[in-house]
C-alpha cells in the first residue's frame, strides 16, 4: 500500500531517534531544574495590591508557570515616562556600543540555554526541537541586528523614532520578542513591550537578560497584560511606532487608532504589522512524493501549525492525489503527539481553550458541508491540556476558506491541470501572501507558478517554514502585513524617523 512506502519506524521518524536518547537524558537532567522553578514579571510602578495571575502550562493544566501583574493606566505611564527619557541617552551611544549589549545578550541566551527551554516547553507548549530552534533564531536576530548597526549605521545620519511598541505573539514568545526588541534598540529607540497575555513569563527573561548586557533599565520596559493593555500604549501620543506580530483583525484596530494620531511634526506613526497567512503549496504530477509527505507534515503540523508561515491548503494534481494523500495519512498516523516533556514529541499542545474550540468549531463546519475529514487518534495523555490532533479536510475550492485557521489542520484541493492557473489565482485572491510552497522537477512550471504568486516568502521543493535571519528575510504583503521583512537589510531603516537620503540596501 502507498501509505506503508511511509511509515517510518520511530528509528528514523521526524521525532528523536534513538541514539539520542543519551543526550536527551543528559539535557531532561540539566533543565529539570528549570521546571521546578516559579517565573513572575511585575512592571515597575505597579500599585500595591494589584492581582497576579497566572500563566498555566497548556500541555498540562495543574502546571502553574508562574504569575504576571497586568499592567495598570498607571504602569503604563510610568512606563512611558521612564521610556521617553531614557531615550536620548541610548540614542547618543555610538552603534557599536548598543550592538555590544546585543552581542552580550545573546550570549546570555545561550548560556541559559537549559533553563529556557524548560521555561519555553512549559509556558508555550513547544516541543524540545521547536524550543531549542526558538532560542536559536533570538541568538541569530540579536547579532543580525547588531551586525548591521555596527556596519552600517552612524548617528549623525541615521536619527531613530524615539519610543517604540513592541507587541509580539505567543507562538515565537522569544524569538519574534527578542527579535522586535533587538531591531529597535539596534536603531536607537527605546521599547515598551507588551509580550502576548499567554507567555509574559518568558519575555520577562528575555528583558532580564537585555538589562543585564547593558541595555538601560528604562530603555526596555515589560508591560505584560491583554488586548486593553496593547491598546492603551498604541493610543499614547508618546508612542512614535508601533511593531506588532499577531492577527489581521488586530493589526487593523492598531491602523485604525494610528491613523487618528499624527505624531507632532505632521508625519504618520510608523506600524511594522506581520500577520496572518492562508499559505499554499502546489504538487505537480512531477514531484517527488516522499520529499512531498516530509514537507508537508513539516509545514503544516509542526509547532501544533501554530505558524503565520504553516501551509494550510495542499493543491495536487489530481494524477498523484490518492497517492499522496494516502501516504500523507500514513505519516500523519506516525506522528507522535502529547506533553512536550516526553522527548519523542513531534506535535505539542495548541495555546488555549479558546485556540482547540475554535479550531474544533471550524473542523465540525467542514464536516457539516459534507467535506472529507481526515483524524488522528489523540492519545489518553493529552486529556490534560489543549491538543488537536493534526487533521486533513478536503475541499472542493480555495475560495472556500475565509479566514486563517491557526492550527494542525490541512486543507486539500485536488487540481487537473488545466486548473492551475485558476488555482494560483484564487490563491491570489485570498489577499494574503506569506508563504508559498511548490513541488515540481519541471524547471518551466517553477518560473510559471512563481511568476504568478504574491508571497513574500516562496519555497521550492522543500518546507515552508523556520526562514532563517539573514538569509530568508521573513514577512508578507496584503492581509499578510505591512512589510518590512524581519532579518533582512531593509528592517532596521523602518524604525528610523530620518534614514541618510543615499541609504541602499
Ligand atoms: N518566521 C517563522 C517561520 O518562518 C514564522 C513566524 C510567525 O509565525 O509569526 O516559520
Amino acid at each position: 500500500k502507498p501509505s506503508d512506502l511511509f511509515r517510518p519506524g520511530r528509528e528514523n521518524s521526524r521525532g528523536v531517534n534513538s541514539a539520542d536518547e543519551g543526550v536527551l537524558a543528559r539535557l531532561a537532567e540539566t533543565f529539570a531544574g528549570a521546571v521546578e522553578l516559579s517565573w513572575s514579571a511585575t512592571p515597575l510602578g505597579t500599585e500595591a495590591g494589584t492581582p497576579m495571575r497566572e500563566t498555566l502550562n497548556p500541555a498540562s493544566l495543574s502546571d502553574v508557570v508562574g504569575h504576571y501583574v497586568e499592567s495598570t493606566p498607571e504602569a503604563v505611564n510610568v512606563a512611558l515616562i521612564a521610556a521617553a527619557q531614557a531615550q536620548p541617552g541610548w540614542a547618543c551611544r555610538s552603534p557599536e556600543e548598543r550592538a555590544a549589549v546585543l552581542d552580550r545578550a545573546s550570549v546570555f541566551l545561550e548560556e541559559r540555554t537549559p533553563v529556557l527551554l524548560g521555561l519555553i516547553m512549559r509556558e508555550a507548549g513547544k516541543t524540545l526541537t521547536n524550543a531549542v530552534a526558538e532560542i536559536r533564531e533570538a541568538v541569530d536576530f540579536l547579532r543580525y541586528y547588531a551586525e548591521q548597526v555596527r556596519t552600517g549605521f552612524s548617528n549623525d545620519t541615521h536619527r531613530p523614532l524615539g519610543v517604540v511598541a513592541c507587541i509580539s505573539p505567543w507562538n515565537f514568545p522569544l524569538a519574534i520578542f527578542m527579535g522586535q526588541v533587538s531591531a529597535a534598540l539596534a536603531a536607537g529607540n527605546v521599547v515598551v513591550a507588551k509580550p502576548a497575555e499567554e507567555t509574559p513569563l518568558i519575555a520577562a527573561q528575555a528583558v532580564a537578560i537585555l538589562v543585564e548586557a547593558g541595555a538601560p533599565e528604562d530603555a526596555v520596559r515589560l508591560l505584560p497584560g491583554g488586548g486593553d493593555v496593547g491598546a492603551r500604549i498604541v493610543a499614547d501620543h508618546r508612542v512614535k511606532g508601533v511593531m506588532f506580530t499577531g492577527s489581521t483583525e488586530v493589526a487593523r484596530l492598531i491602523q485604525r487608532t494610528l491613523a487618528d494620531r499624527v505624531n507632532p511634526d505632521g508625519s504618520p506613526v510608523t506600524l511594522i504589522a506581520e500577520t496572518g497567512g492562508q499559505n499554499a503549496m502546489i504538487v505537480d504530477s512531477s514531484a517527488l512524493a516522499e520529499q512531498v509527505v516530509q514537507d508537508v507534515l513539516t509545514s503544516a503540523f509542526d509547532s501544533a501549525g501554530q505558524r503565520c508561515s504553516a501551509l494550510r491548503i495542499l493543491c495536487v494534481q489530481e494524477d498523484v492525489a490518492d497517492r499522496v494523500v494516502e501516504m500523507l495519512k500514513g505519516a500523519m498516523e506516525e506522528l507522535s503527539v502529547g506533553r512536550p516533556d516526553r522527548f519523542a514529541t513531534d506535535i505539542g499542545p495548541v495555546i488555549s481553550a479558546d485556540a482547540r474550540d475554535g479550531i474544533n468549531a471550524h473542523i465540525e463546519r467542514m464536516r457539516a458541508k459534507g467535506c472529507d475529514v481526515f483524524q488522528v487518534a489523540l492519545p489518553a495523555s493529552c486529556a490534560d491540556g489543549f491538543f488537536v490532533p493534526p487533521t486533513l479536510i478536503e475541499i472542493g475550492r480555495v475560495g472556500d476558506l475565509k479566514r486563517e485557521v491557526f492550527g494542525p489542520v490541512l486543507h486539500i484541493r485536488r487540481y487537473v491541470r488545466e486548473e492551475l492557473d485558476a488555482v494560483l489565482a484564487a490563491i491570489r485572491e485570498t489577499g494574503y501572501g506569506l508563504t508559498f510552497g511548490l513541488h515540481t522537477r519541471i524547471d518551466g512550471t517553477i518560473r510559471h507558478v512563481t511568476a504568478r504568486t504574491d508571497a513574500g516568502n516562496i519555497y521550492v521543493n522543500r518546507n515552508t517554514v523556520g526562514a532563517v535571519v539573514g538569509s530568508q528575510p521573513f514577512g508578507g504583503h496584503g492581509l499578510s502585513g505591512t512589510g518590512p521583512k524581519a532579518g533582512g537589510p531593509l528592517y532596521l531603516v523602518r524604525l528610523l524617523a530620518q534614514a541618510p537620503s543615499d541609504f541602499t540596501a
